[in-house]
């Protein structure tokens, strides 16, 4: 196991950092991608939730350690709160923040993209050109889209029929639709199979567009295509819809005929087996993976995702090497920002530790979900969870949700925690000083 493996190799990693940073390799071109002598470098690649609190949570937990958090974007919006812009209740700007939280806490931000890792000599290509050296690596690259896992979407596609997964541009992209949608129109959203990032959004997200709907165009619908059979409080979801937009909001469940096979963008058509469906605003999110730089760098396995051990997030295929956010397995934590946080925390913990020739912690990793039905009205999902023979499982046995939905006072005091749980968790991954741009 890597965590074992690597216990042998503490002392012959710290003498390695201190050696690159003694003779400046590898390379004398590269000598200023070498940290100071004697610290330890962590790189970071990735400056999403999960990358950069864990950039923050490294500093904190020791300065002495050079931290260099690699993303091309000076600015990320975040994808909490994104489904609030696209009904119209927050502007792109309100969700959207810099690295300046980042670079004040001592972190060096790299303006760049990875490209390449090269695990063995401990190096990290950059688009750039450059090529930095570490002695951890954590990677934490989010997701990509399988648009060749739908017929007919992909670059061109996305523009017609925007998926607004990643939240910015098109999270914009697909509010301008909405407000340019005739009252009466069909709003689709077409929700995959298999593992993805935040599986109750799409559900939050009908809620919100038939919140707006119900107000600017109250003659039209939306329609969720789904490719799954289930989705995560269902029953509560099912009657908030009922009671906030009575019908409104249709689902259509894969043994319906709900999965969406083929798009066609030009006619904005999505076809499922039973035949075409034409929508005037459609909403395809595409079946996911991690982030292209997992696979290249060999931290995914044939499944698609990247395996790690529980207790440290180092990868399980390549030493040194942690992942952590969308991009790993985590076995029962959800895909979510504060899943990425928590993790980010362990492994933040763990390469403390291991740094300093000490056991790893053991963690304490919990995730929490709000989903906004309407303003002041939200469901809240949280959940523990601790290690159980190397596995990360929730610390109770998860009491199935009542199929009533909670009472309304009880969902608004919800909408309440899930603003200040918004608050605290940008400035855990970005830096306090960053509540707005
Ligand atoms: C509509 C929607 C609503 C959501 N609501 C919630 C919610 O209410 N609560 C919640 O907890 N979660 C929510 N989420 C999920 C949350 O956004 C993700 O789980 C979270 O962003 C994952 O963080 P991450 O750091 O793993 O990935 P990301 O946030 O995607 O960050 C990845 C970063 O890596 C960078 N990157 C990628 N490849 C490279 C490379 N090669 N080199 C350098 N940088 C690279 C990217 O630029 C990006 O900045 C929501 C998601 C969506 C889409």
């Amino acid at each position: 196991m890597a965590v074992r493996s690597d216990k042998l190799n503490r002392r012959r990693l710290l003498q390695w950092g201190a050696l690159t940073a003694v003779y400046g390799l590898p390379g004398r071109d590269e000598a200023a991608a070498v940290p100071a002598a004697g610290k330890a470098r962590v790189l970071i690649v990735g400056g999403g939730f999960a990358g950069s609190a864990c950039a923050l949570h490294l500093r904190r937990l020791n300065p002495a350690i050079a931290v260099s958090l690699i993303d091309p974007d000076e600015r990320y919006a975040t994808g909490p709160m994104s489904n609030e812009v696209i009904a119209g209740l927050r502007d792109i700007d309100s969700i959207t923040v810099a690295r300046g939280g980042v670079r004040r806490a001592g972190v060096e931000v790299v303006p760049d993209r990875a490209v390449a890792i090269e695990v063995q000599r401990r190096r990290v290509r950059l688009g750039g050109g450059a090529v930095m050296a570490f002695d951890r690596l954590v990677v934490a690259p989010g997701i990509r889209f399988l648009a060749d896992r739908l017929e007919g979407y992909g670059d061109a596609a996305a523009v017609s029929m925007p998926h607004a997964w990643q939240a910015g541009a098109q999270t914009q992209r697909l509010a301008a639709q909405l407000r340019a949608m005739q009252d009466g129109g069909v709003v689709a959203i077409s929700v995959p199979s298999g593992l993805m990032r935040c599986p109750p959004a799409p559900y939050e997200r009908a809620s919100l567009i038939a919140h707006y709907l119900s107000r600017a165009k109250p003659r039209s619908k939306v329609l969720i295509f789904d490719s799954n059979n289930h989705f995560p409080r269902q029953d509560q979801f099912s009657a908030i819809w009922r009671e906030l937009y009575p019908g409104m909001i249709e689902w259509i469940a894969s043994t319906q005929d709900g999965a969406v096979v083929r798009v066609d963008a030009a006619t904005m058509t999505l076809y499922t087996r039973g035949g075409p469906h034409v929508a005037a605003v459609a909403n395809v999110i595409p079946p996911q993976a991690p982030g292209q730089l997992a696979p290249d760098a060999g931290l995914a396995s044939a499944h698609g995702w990247c395996p790690i051990d529980a207790l440290t997030f180092e990868s399980r295929l390549q030493p040194n090497v942690h992942v952590i956010g969308d991009a790993c397995i985590a076995d029962a934590m959800p895909k979510a920002a504060s899943a990425a946080c928590s993790q980010a925390r362990q492994c933040a913990r763990a390469i403390v530790a291991l740094l300093a020739g000490h056991e790893p912690p053991q963690p304490n990793l919990d995730s929490v979900c709000f989903s906004v039905l309407a303003p002041a009205d939200a469901l809240s999902m949280r959940a523990r969870f601790h290690l159980h023979h190397g596995r990360i499982v929730p610390l109770q046995a998860r009491a199935a949700a009542a199929a009533a939905p909670p009472a309304i006072v009880l969902r608004a005091q919800q909408a309440r925690e899930a603003e200040r749980w918004y608050r605290n968790i940008r400035a855990e991954a970005f830096g306090a000083a960053l509540q707005r741009t």
